[in-house]
């Protein structure tokens, strides 16, 4: 059967995510309200602006039951504000940015700089064998906090020091860019094998 795979639609990125699952073979719910997230085999966290998608979880009393799915184990797939609101520590969100904890990464926002430092470029990633093209866009770096997260790409900063690009731990996977926002699928499809 088809997994049924919900789509937290608050704010961001929610109708490019809901396409591609959809050409998967997916059933795509779009998740606003705590009604919404039953059945649900999967979520998948997109793009936005983390602290935006905080704010809405709260008022639209989203959070505590998705927290609670996440905690029993539900996998999870975020992307850029997605991998923010996965990550166990934000270091530099606003005081009142709720987090659901579940992947041992801290991350930095806009640890590429600001709107101007959105760019693309081809990623190198584990168990793939072409490049995946990566869409950056005001994206979160990470820093590793446990060793059982999985860095499956990588990337240099203007630094020179390489941050985890895209990671996995357990059935949560994260990652900067966005996969959403091209025509490749096999992000999405490495997700969907994975359940
Ligand atoms: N910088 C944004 C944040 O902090 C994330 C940007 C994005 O999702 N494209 O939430």
């Amino acid at each position: 059967m088809a997994p049924i795979v919900g789509v937290l639609a608050l704010q961001g990125a929610s109708r490019e995510h809901t396409a591609a699952l959809e050409k998967l073979g997916a059933t795509v719910h779009q998740v606003r309200l705590p009604q919404d997230l039953v059945g649900l085999d999967a979520i998948v966290i997109p793009g936005g602006e983390s602290t935006t998608i905080s704010m809405l979880l709260e008022s639209s009393e989203t959070f505590e039951p998705l927290a609670e799915l996440l905690n029993q184990g539900l996998p999870a797939l975020g992307t850029c504000a997605g991998m923010i609101l996965l990550a166990k520590e934000v270091l530099d969100g606003r005081p009142d940015q709720k987090s659901f904890a579940q992947i041992g990464i801290a991350v930095r926002r806009n640890a590429f700089g600001r709107q101007i430092a959105s760019f693309e470029t081809d990623l190198k990633i584990q168990n793939l064998d072409q490049p995946f093209p990566g869409v950056f866009i005001r994206a979160p770096g990470a820093d590793i906090l446990e060793p059982s997260v999985e860095v499956l790409a990588s990337l240099k900063l203007d630094s020179g020091e390489e941050t985890p690009v895209f990671c996995r731990q357990k059935n949560v996977l994260v990652t900067s860019f966005h996969p959403e926002l091209t025509d490749d699928l096999r992000l999405h499809q490495f997700f969907l094998e994975h359940l």
